[in-house]
């Protein structure tokens, strides 16, 4: 029998950014009532309180398929920086934060597989001192890669996917406490389809991520973009670099950062004393101008490692604001210019909730539940105030804005939608619960949000 390793905690609050175990229930034998913690944990944001009791953290894969098979209700859990209770259980969460190596590169399929409860941070440096890169990163480097492809995360990149795009491999531990692999080889339709996975059919170990030679970045930043400009030349502005994000507030008729982050061995970005009418930075910036650039990656056109340049916040900083809410909606790239115009004319309603609101693009893929399917997009993120009961105010006037092109939300973050206009939104709905059906057949891993807005 292995050894038990119980923690029992109370009334500890963990908001940030490391995943702090507070019950280690790695004996699948223990009954699970014995194992009820009285515990407040909350996200990384700390705006929501997780309702699980138990929490497992199992250190081996034959201890999830036990503990899986023995749960009546189970949620896995990453690094828990999702904004919505997209993660929560009102029973059991489980975390594959045990499996959190890089397990094998595969040099001539050039393939990586690395545990899914690694964050990119503690895996992407190895990578890389291997010769080795991921094709793109989110904004930070401190979410879990099974928990970020699980919900569509993306970074920026008009011919970029999201960071689920490099998936080839996936072995997960489905609710009958099965171990499943799926591979491209083998069944790339079903692997494609169901890697935005949104943690509906199990427990996702590990994955297998397409690679590529290791490549260096260089950011060049501009300030005060004119608003004229950007309508003008939309696709051109945001395809700018390998890698470009706009930061405004909607406020002026400039957009307030232009971040292009270009590759030197595609020839760099040749930066220029304008760039369509906007100022080169004379300093490394925090997408909120008054907050120290000091969490930012380096800037000012200096040439670095890919991981060290595409995200924008350094692994071990605290990324964004740390005390705030964030929404993101989606819509088809062509409407980028005439989405952007329809948010501006919210300006006044969403000023007092604004921090900063960042537009970036992403390529389309054939994800089921992915809102980049089949879909180049551009994406509408907010970085908002702390603050529910204004920032649920007026999020649905900015959904109805967005309305005529579609608009999708970003699965981990904010949004009004109603569930039925969700589901319209996703012609492969019912293919994905299919598949969640076949693996999941007790819906183990459907919690309320899963009740809500897939199947209500
Ligand atoms: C400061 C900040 C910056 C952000 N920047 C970006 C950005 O640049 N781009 C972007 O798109 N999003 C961004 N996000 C949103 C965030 O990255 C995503 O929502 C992501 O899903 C969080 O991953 P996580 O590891 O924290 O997972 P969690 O939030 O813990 O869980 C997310 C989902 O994944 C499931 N899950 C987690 N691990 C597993 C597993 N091993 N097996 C099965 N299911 C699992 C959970 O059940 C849940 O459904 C940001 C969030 C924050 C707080």
């Amino acid at each position: 029998m292995k050894k038990r390793t119980f923690l029992k905690t109370t009334g500890a609050i963990i908001a940030g950014s490391v995943l702090s175990p507070l019950t280690f229930c790695t004996n699948p034998e223990e009954k699970m009532e014995e194992k009820a913690v009285e515990a407040i944990r909350k996200n990384w944001a700390g705006n929501l309180e997780y309702h699980a009791k138990l929490f497992h953290e199992p250190a081996n894969i034959e201890t999830v398929q036990a503990i899986i098979k023995e749960s009546q209700k189970i949620r896995a859990l990453g690094s828990k920086h999702c904004f919505n209770h997209i993660a929560d259980s009102n029973f059991a969460q489980i975390s594959s934060r045990s499996f959190n190596k890089l397990i094998s590169i595969d040099s001539a399929k050039m393939t990586a597989t690395i545990g899914a409860g690694a964050k990119y941070g503690e895996v992407v440096e190895e990578l890389h001192n291997q010769g080795y890169a991921i094709h793109n990163l989110a904004s930070l480097p401190h979410i879990t890669i099974g928990g970020a492809i699980a919900t569509s995360t993306h970074g920026s990149g008009i011919k970029l996917g999201n960071l689920g795009a490099p998936v080839i491999g996936m072995k997960f531990v489905n609710g009958k406490g099965e171990i499943v692999n799926l591979s491209v080889e083998d069944d790339a339709e079903t692997l494609n389809g169901v890697i935005t996975h949104l943690g509906a059919f199990g427990l996702i170990t590990e994955l297998t991520l397409k690679i590529e030679p290791a490549f260096d970045v260089r950011q060049d930043i501009y300030l005060s973009l004119p608003v004229a400009n950007l309508l003008e030349n939309f696709n051109e502005i945001m395809g700018a670099g390998y890698s470009v994000s706009l930061f405004t507030d909607y406020q002026t008729d400039t957009v307030n950062q232009v971040w292009i982050k270009s590759r030197m061995d595609q020839g760099g970005f040749e930066s220029g004393s304008e760039f369509y009418g906007a100022i080169p930075a004379d300093r490394n910036v925090h997408p909120i101008i008054e907050i120290s650039a000091e969490n930012c990656t380096e800037q000012m056109g200096n040439p670095g490692p890919w991981y060290d340049r595409l995200p924008h916040f350094k692994m071990n900083f605290t990324p964004s604001n740390g005390v705030e809410l964030q929404a993101e909606y989606f819509v088809p790239l062509e409407h980028g210019a005439e989405a952007y115009q329809e948010i501006s004319k919210l300006k006044d309603l969403i000023k007092p909730y604004l921090m900063i609101s960042e537009i970036r693009t992403i390529a389309a893929n054939e994800q089921w539940m992915s809102p980049f399917y089949k879909q180049d997009s551009v994406a509408f993120h907010f970085t908002l105030e702390q603050d529910w009961e204004g920032v649920k105010g007026i999020l649905p006037e900015i959904e109805k804005a967005l309305t005529p092109f579609n608009v999708k939300p970003h699965w981990g973050k904010m949004f009004t939608l109603e569930p039925s206009v969700l589901q319209s939104r996703y012609a492969n709905l019912n293919k994905f619960k299919e598949f969640v059906a076949e693996h999941d057949p007790e819906g183990k891993f459907r919690n309320e949000f899963m009740e809500k807005y897939l199947y209500s």
